[in-house]
């Protein structure tokens, strides 16, 4: 059975996401790169689906966006 289509969803592929493990504690860090969300946890499983499921803040994104072009 096909999965839902998510291809659609706007921002997705725009957002790429870093995973980084911590070797001190054993923890997983994910970071999406354009809106700079975070999530970790102990479970490289738990953070590679948060990662792979996380839907940018349109506003936020839209925000950090705008701070970037005045920066640039
Ligand atoms: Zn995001």
């Amino acid at each position: 059975m096909p999965k839902p289509a998510r291809r659609s969803n706007p921002g997705r592929s725009l957002d790429p996401v870093t995973i980084t493990t911590d070797l001190v504690n054993g923890r997983h860090l994910a970071r999406r790169v354009r809106c700079t969300d975070t999530a970790s946890s102990d479970l490289y499983g738990w953070v590679a689906t948060w990662a792979d499921d996380h839907t940018c803040d349109a506003e936020m994104v839209a925000l950090l966006a705008l701070l970037d072009r005045r920066a640039a």
